[in-house]
């Protein structure tokens, strides 16, 4: 069986190739190490994918490669590529995000439609287009309301799935992660901000005055509701992934001075824009369609993700 993931080389795309393997895929993985963040720490990302026999890489833009021939003999495509990040998609770089979580996504539709192997494509979309709902736990049927432009083309990617589903009957599950932790994580996400400042002794900021809730998903459960829903029956359907329970900011904080043994500093700042005060899955559709059940506590997730940055392998 062949997978193609897309964003290999990002936090989550690494973590989804190396079960992939783990689990006798053979895997192409295509990144172009965009900008967002250090190309160094991408291509660390595959270290130990590059050792694998069964791995193979494309460096090349989504939106400049020839994608059908890398597409055509896949059974399974993982579209994770993305510019990720909330804070940073207002403004002169927004079309990094139009041509990156828009562009990209049409031209891979493109190069599926007519495809005669593919069993199914998994999408990486995100809670950021349920946008500030106050209907707790979220479900997939709450109306999406994004407050953020990145908000807005994940669901616009959600859109063009739809609308190749509808008209090339291409099979397709679109999954909404919900802010996911652990080794790897991207530097500019919240733990690993913290816990880096935390070890260096610095400041950590707060926004939201640490009263935001977020519902957090370690890595390894995001990965395994990628495989369940590749091997599903399930298509056309649009799926929360999360932790499915929340946590206030100061209480992670709490958590990790117990994990680290370090008090933190903090400096309160009020919401960035775009921010959403609380995000919360209701995973029951999850449960019922792919049998997914989230199996890492925060607790123990927040300890992988502090030993990984203790070691510093960036
Ligand atoms: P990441 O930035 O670490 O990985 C994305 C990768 O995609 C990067 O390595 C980047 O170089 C690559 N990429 C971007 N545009 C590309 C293009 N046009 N062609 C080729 N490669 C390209 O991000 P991540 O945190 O691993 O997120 C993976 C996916 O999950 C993204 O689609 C993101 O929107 C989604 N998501 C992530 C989270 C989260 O908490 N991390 C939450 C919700 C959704």
């Amino acid at each position: 069986m062949k997978a193609v993931v897309t964003g290999a080389a990002g936090f989550i795309g690494s973590h989804l190739c190396e079960k992939l393997l783990s689990k006798g895929f053979e895997v192409v993985g295509v990144d172009c190490f965009t900008e967002y963040y250090s190309k160094d720490i991408k291509k660390s990302n595959l270290k130990e994918l590059n050792k694998n026999k069964n791995f193979g890489f494309v460096q090349g833009n989504l939106n400049k490669i020839d994608l059908k021939s890398i597409l055509s003999d896949a059974d399974y495509v993982f579209h994770l590529a993305a510019q990720a990040g909330v804070r940073s998609s207002w403004g002169r770089d927004f079309n990094i995000y139009t041509d990156n979580n828009i562009l990209a996504v049409a031209n891979l539709l493109e190069s599926l439609k007519s495809s005669k192997k593919l069993k199914k494509l998994v999408f990486a979309s995100s809670s950021s287009v349920y946008g500030d709902t106050t209907d707790l736990p979220v479900k997939e049927t709450t109306p999406t309301k994004p407050v953020s432009p990145y908000g807005v083309t994940k669901l616009a990617g959600e859109n063009l799935l739809f609308s190749y589903g509808a008209n090339y009957k291409l099979p397709y599950v679109a999954l909404r992660f919900f802010t996911v932790f652990g080794p790897r994580q991207r530097p500019d996400m919240g733990f690993n901000i913290f816990i880096t400042k935390m070890l260096s002794g610095k400041t950590l900021p707060v926004f939201s005055s640490g009263k935001s809730t977020r519902d957090f998903t370690y890595v390894a459960d995001i990965v395994d509701g990628c495989l369940l829903a590749a091997k599903s029956n399930v298509t056309g359907e649009i799926i929360n992934i999360g932790g499915g329970h929340r946590i206030n900011l100061l209480d992670v904080i709490r958590m990790l001075e117990k994990i680290t043994g370090i008090k933190a500093k903090l400096e309160l700042f009020k919401a960035q824009n775009g921010d959403v005060a609380h995000t919360w899955s209701d995973i029951s559709k999850a449960k019922k369609l792919l049998g997914y059940k989230p199996k890492i506590t925060l607790e123990y997730g927040l300890e992988k993700e502090v030993e990984w940055l203790k070691k510093g392998e960036k």
